[in-house]
């Protein structure tokens, strides 16, 4: 295509040129007409004239044609051939831009910018790709081991109800983890429009509460709670169980035998707020900063209790809810996660308080 198209532009190039130094050298002329030139030695001045203008205008041509290579053609290559790697799926392409300032060192910038979002992405793909296998690899294993296991013939009763007992387990492990990764991929996906209904959410709270009954009395917890009652409000029901459920679980699992876990719910007109307080383990800064991310496990030695997905999911809950969710931890002392939400995501609850 581009041989094509050279002898097309150098004869619109000569044309143009020819063109331009016959105006200049008829624009000379005039200027020169009141200076006596002799008639006979006109043609001569003429052509010498437009000859000087011919080689000067081929002279600025080929500058500014060097330039153009220079300043636009280059950086324009640079461009496609970063396009067409990012096209191939090599997020890693970096152009530079050092002391450039112009329009095309924006556009390179941009690029910049946004091969980092898809190397981050990427990243963010192939980690959870990696943490999901990672996570149904360990349940299929036990399943697996146990079911071995348990085609030993003469198996005391004892045994077989124990090995039995572990394939259901990580059968519910598993299933807890798709359950979590097909919420969480839903919520993200934006795939969830709140089912908003006007509710009592410290009835929520309560029986929310009373699941973890066998759990605080199996570990003599002493359970301490300020609920307000009667508090409305007009919100997903159902998105919000998977809140509470999961801030309790957590307390209830982090919190050691004789400890304390309280549950706090106040409002006003506009906002409710819950608090979940435990005396467990608590958590260092650097668990803390991590807690919502996706497979997050801050504590190795719990890692066999949970797949890291509960609170990314309450993350998005809140956030889906317009709520704010904020949490306070010192390490061995405990944890207070506070969720403040809206009381009506529309603005009409307050009214009718
Ligand atoms: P999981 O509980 O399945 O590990 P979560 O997403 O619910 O996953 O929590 C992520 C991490 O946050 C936990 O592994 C733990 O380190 C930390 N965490 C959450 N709640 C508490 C709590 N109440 N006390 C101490 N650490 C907590």
């Amino acid at each position: 295509m581009k041989t094509k198209k050279v002898p097309e532009l150098l004869y619109v190039f000569l044309l143009y040129f020819s063109l331009c130094a016959f105006v200049v050298t008829c624009s000379f002329l005039l200027f020169f007409r009141g200076i006596e030139i002799p008639e006979q030695q006109l043609p001569n001045a003429a052509r010498a004239t437009f000859l000087n203008v011919l080689f000067l205008t081929a002279l600025f041509v080929t500058i500014d044609a060097i330039r153009r290579k220079i300043t636009v053609e280059r950086p324009v290559e640079r461009i496609k051939s970063a396009l067409s790697e990012i096209t191939k799926g090599d997020f890693s392409v970096r152009l530079d831009t050092k002391g450039s300032r112009d329009d095309f060192a924006e556009i390179m910038e941009s690029i910049n910018c946004m091969t980092e979002e898809l190397s981050g992405v990427e990243t963010l793909r192939t980690d959870f790709i990696t943490n999901v296998s990672h996570e149904l690899k360990t349940p299929l294993a036990v399943m697996q081991n146990y079911g071995i296991m348990l085609q030993q013939p003469d198996l005391s009763e004892e045994k077989r109800i124990g090995y039995a007992k572990a394939v259901t387990d990580a059968g519910r492990r598993l299933a807890d983890l798709i359950t979590n990764i097909l919420r969480l991929n839903k919520l993200e996906n934006q795939q969830i429009f709140p089912a908003t209904e006007e509710y009592d959410l410290s009835e929520q709270l309560c029986q929310c509460l009373l699941q973890f009954e066998t759990v605080w009395e199996k570990k003599n917890i002493e359970l301490e709670t300020e609920i307000d009652e009667q508090i409305q409000i007009r919100a997903d029901a159902e998105l919000l169980t998977l809140v509470w459920n999961n801030l309790l679980s957590n307390a209830f699992k982090f919190t050691g035998c004789g400890g304390t876990v309280s549950v706090t719910l106040t409002a006003d007109g506009k906002y409710a707020t819950v608090r979940v307080r435990d005396t467990g383990c608590g958590m260092k800064p650097e668990v803390g900063a991590h807690i919502f991310e996706k497979f997050y496990q801050g504590d190795a030695s719990h890692a066999a209790q949970g797949n890291g997905l509960g609170l990314a999911l309450v993350k998005r809950v809140v956030d889906i809810m317009h709520g704010e969710i904020r949490v306070e931890s010192v390490c061995g002392a405990g944890s207070t996660f506070t969720v403040i939400l809206p009381r009506d995501q529309y603005g009409e609850v307050e009214k009718n308080l």
